[in-house]
């Protein structure tokens, strides 16, 4: 038996988020993992927690008004308490304002300072506040928008301190060359080994902007910077086993598997190996990214009212059924479509049907033949064939689980269950006991009880209190011996008398949550925070507004939103100013009309072209309309 350690994490989740089926999905997958390995008598620790730091975090809270770490308490709470609700085996539930989780964040800053890989300088970027993340201008979607979220990015320039990551690059390429599974699924390895290749720069790891972080370590005295919140959420996987405080957990590292939405493959495969190796601790021997979900082939979202809420659909189908479901209906690192159809159809026809009826064709027989006894010391002599079938598809699964190809594994786990239901059909017991057949009979019997013992004990991380049914009826129970016995060594089923039962899987005949409707996108203006900051007028006047005339105006070459404009405000020539209008205005409706400006902003550079100016609008979710004056005005007339 293996002594093997099998650490397995979740992402810490942002709890500036609401739960939903990805984060229900991605901690599924850890906890089947985890129970497997728990299964085979590996030492096993599992991992999920909160992420709870950042500006978006101290932002959320003052809107609600309330304090940081209250709203922080209220929203982690919720997914622990759906974590427990779901029976998640996790053995710890980490927070990122835990004391201890901060210490070993401080540590690992101290241990790469003095590995020379961090280092003071200016930084100037643009920065989206969605993702608090810089990206450097060539990543930026027409000049100014968030490559990941979409969002207007600002430029914004700050004292802070570098995380060498230059220096790495060679090493994180010959890491993903030298471990072709570092990163599952494969393909994604190859987006991650191009990114790399395309060049790092050194990473910003602290912030001055805002205050809801882990400080700077005392020794360094500049107490105005906080650590950016990725080198702290990623730190959490080792300071959940005591770096930096107690370390006797950390003889569970390296990670076996950690558990990501590939929205965060970036963080995992490149900063968290890059800070790792700096601090000198081994990597993590897989990264699993996995796809989206769908709704009925459609993107869920808020404003459409068609997330799916996890809790929703376990409480309607059974929490088990929609962990198989989710395992078993798409390919991992693939994007997966919920819909109550198939759900539906996994459960009347792979759980019932195969699975269900099964057991209760051997309870049929079984009490009409032998009075409920079942034998299985002749399986191998009847049925040698169909066994050793049986034990190839099992034998096939334990690599496709930690591999992360669930789906495959439950796809090869239920072949024995159709090679089951082939030999009753095949054999006839019906005919057989008529025959006077007793022993054969009695030994299709004990095949197809070893079968569901089989299937039983590799299905149980996937629907643990199901197969414990399962086993119950077969006279033995899951465990780690057990497994070695009846999976392991092959060894016979001990004898057991069966009881009529009701259907493990009863059929679902229609759906049992209403569908809404997706909706138009809710016409929904963008929010003021609800605390209004007042101004005095004279802050008002700050701002230079001029009514100005449009007199040139030309497309931007390779940018979807981006009109080039030249616009008249009374001055020696005309100002050029360059808007992201052109989903919403051609050249031909700009052109001479008459718009209002921000006639004293800084000038700016947008795909390569300086702009001088800005066009005041207004856009909600029907679209951007500009502000024009009422009546035509003099050009550089100023607007009060
Ligand atoms: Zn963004």
């Amino acid at each position: 038996m293996s002594c093997h350690k099998s650490y397995i994490t979740t992402p810490i989740y942002y709890v500036n988020d609401v739960a939903h089926i990805g984060h229900a999905y991605t901690t599924i997958i850890a906890d089947t993992l985890a129970r497997y390995a728990r299964l085979i008598n590996q030492d096993t620790f599992f991992l999920t927690g909160t992420d709870e730091h950042g500006q978006k975090i101290e932002e959320a809270a003052k809107n609600r008004g309330k304090a940081t770490q209250e709203y922080a308490d209220e929203i982690s709470a919720k997914f622990k308490n759906l974590w427990d609700e779901f029976d998640i085996s996790y053995d710890k539930f980490i927070r990122t304002t835990d004391k201890e989780h901060k210490i070993g964040v401080q540590k690992a800053f101290s241990v790469m300072y003095q590995n020379g890989d961090i280092y003071k300088d200016k930084y100037k970027g643009h920065y989206c506040i969605s993702c608090e993340a810089f990206f450097p201008e060539t990543q930026l979607v027409d000049g100014e928008f968030c490559p990941d979220c979409g969002k207007l990015t600002s430029i914004v320039e700050e004292e802070s301190y570098f995380f060498r990551l230059s220096k790495y690059q060679d090493k994180l390429l010959e890491w993903y060359r030298d471990n072709p599974q570092c990163i599952l699924p494969k393909s994604k390895r190859n987006e991650v080994i191009r990114f790399v290749e395309g060049g790092l720069n050194d990473l910003s790891i602290t912030r001055t902007s805002f205050d809801w972080g882990v400080k700077l370590p005392k020794e360094f005295n500049d107490p105005k910077h906080v650590i950016y919140v990725w080198l702290d959420a990623l730190m959490n996987y080792v300071t959940a086993l005591g770096y930096g405080t107690d370390e006797a957990n950390m003889e569970f590292w390296p990670a076996r598997v950690h558990l990501i939405g590939k929205d965060i493959l970036r963080f995992h495969a490149v900063y968290w190996p890059s800070f790792l190796m700096s601090l000198g601790l081994p990597l993590p021997k897989h990264i699993g990214a996995h796809g989206w979900w769908t709704r009925n082939g459609e993107k869920m979202s808020k404003s459409k009212g068609n997330v799916v809420n996890p809790k929703e659909v376990a409480d309607a189908y059974g929490l088990e059924n929609f962990r198989y479901f989710m395992l078993r209906e798409v390919p991992f690192g693939g994007d997966g479509d919920f819909s109550q159809r198939a759900l539906i159809d996994r459960i009347n026809s792979d759980l019932g049907n195969d699975l269900g009826n099964l057991l209760n064709r051997l309870i049929g027989m079984s009490g009409k033949y032998f009075d409920g006894l079942v034998e299985s010391n002749l399986v191998k002599e009847f049925y040698r064939k169909e066994l050793d079938e049986v034990n190839s598809s099992i034998s096939k699964l334990e690599p496709l689980l930690f591999e992360l190809q669930l789906h495959k594994y439950l796809e090869e786990l239920w072949r024995p269950l159709t090679i089951a239901n082939r030999a009753i059909d095949k054999y006839q017991p019906w005919s057989m006991i008529k025959e006077g057949k007793r022993d054969e009979t009695m030994a299709l019997n004990g095949l197809i009880a070893t079968i569901l013992a089989k299937v039983s004990i590799m299905l149980h991380a996937v629907m643990p209190k199901s197969t414990n049914i399962i086993a119950n009826a077969l006279g033995f129970e899951i465990n780690p011996k057990s497994f070695n016995h009846i999976i392991r060594e092959d060894k016979i089923l001990a004898p057991f008398k069966t009881k009529k039962r009701e259907p493990l899987f009863p059929r679902i005949e229609k759906e049992l949550l209403e569908e809404k409707k997706p909706q138009e996108e809710k016409k929904e203006i963008k929010k003021e925070p609800k605390t209004l900051t007042l101004i005095g007028i004279d802050k008002f006047f700050e701002t230079s507004l001029k009514i100005g005339t449009v007199v040139e105006a030309k497309e931007v070459k390779k940018s979807k939103k981006l009109l080039l404009l030249q616009v008249d405000i009374g001055e020696d020539r005309p100002r050029q100013i360059v808007a992201g209008i052109k989903e919403w205005y051609s050249v031909d409706d700009i052109l001479n009309k008459q718009v209002c400006v921000v006639a004293n902003l800084k000038p700016a550079k947008l795909m390569g072209l300086k702009s001088e100016g800005m066009l005041l609008a207004a856009k909600d979710s029907s679209g951007l309309s500009l502000i024009i004056p009422e009546k035509p005005k003099v050009n550089g007339t100023p607007i009060s």
